[in-house]
């Protein structure tokens, strides 16, 4: 039997007009000089607006109407589910040294970014750091479409439940991008009781030295899947 879970993107929320103007007012005299910097600061930047937000919602529970009580309830679930993902940033920091001057220099820039709007309190250090710890190895990429060796990354998005799916070399669900939604389809029959596996790249073929190097390195784990176990055991027999 073939399932397909569906997630839908978070709802949008329209930000008062001056804000929008010291924002873009703070823009005009600071900037990134990499792509990759502007990446990360998007992500945190994208974290801090929610948090505020998140907080309004809080803050005036009593006087929401439905719409507004139910994207408190999906940022919320968010949050949790997002706070009790693994952060990688130790083990990204040994590996990258070189990211630890970058990030700074994305802090550096958020904070001139967020100066004089309601946002500045929201972005600490601990924010920062959880928020790039925690999209390290639990980011989804967004690829181009039909997905081969050579497709282009168009960008990368945490969706904080689906995150939770672990990699096995033999996947049996497989994430398919509809637009904003990810969908999560299974791709074998699945037994009760069962856990569902994602792949995390497209290295299954690969030999698997080769493939667990790769694993290592991106996702920093060993891989001990059945079919790695199996594998290491016929080269060791
Ligand atoms: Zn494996």
């Amino acid at each position: 039997m073939s399932t397909t879970a569906q997630l839908k993107p978070t709802a949008n929320i329209g930000l008062p007009l001056d804000i929008v103007e010291t924002i873009s007012a703070n823009l005009a005299n600071f900037d990134l000089h990499k792509p990759a910097e502007h990446d990360n600061a998007r992500i945190v930047a994208g974290i801090v607006v929610k948090t505020y937000v998140l907080a309004q919602l809080q803050a005036h529970e009593n006087e929401l109407d439905a719409n507004a009580r139910s994207i408190l309830n999906a940022y919320a679930d968010d949050f949790v589910t997002f706070d009790d993902l693994q952060s990688n940033e130790q083990q990204l920091i040994q590996s990258f040294p070189a990211l630890l001057d970058s990030h700074i220099t994305v802090y550096k820039f958020l904070a001139a970014v967020f100066d004089r709007t309601p946002f500045a309190s929201y972005l600490t250090p601990a924010l920062f750091r959880r928020v790039l710890g925690k999209e390290a190895g639990n980011a989804f990429g967004i690829w181009q479409y039909p997905v081969f060796i050579e497709s282009e990354c168009l960008g990368s998005s945490i969706y904080p439940a689906p995150s939770f799916f672990n990699h096995a070399c033999e996947h049996n669900i497989e994430k398919r991008r509809q637009g904003r939604k990810m969908e999560f389809v299974t791709t074998r029959d699945i037994d009760a009781d069962q856990e569902l596996y994602i792949s995390y790249g497209m290295f299954e073929d690969l030999e698997v030295h080769e493939r667990q190097k790769m694993l290592f390195e991106q996702w920093h784990f060993k891989c001990g899947c059945p079919k790695c176990e199996r594998q290491l055991k016929e080269i060791a027999a």
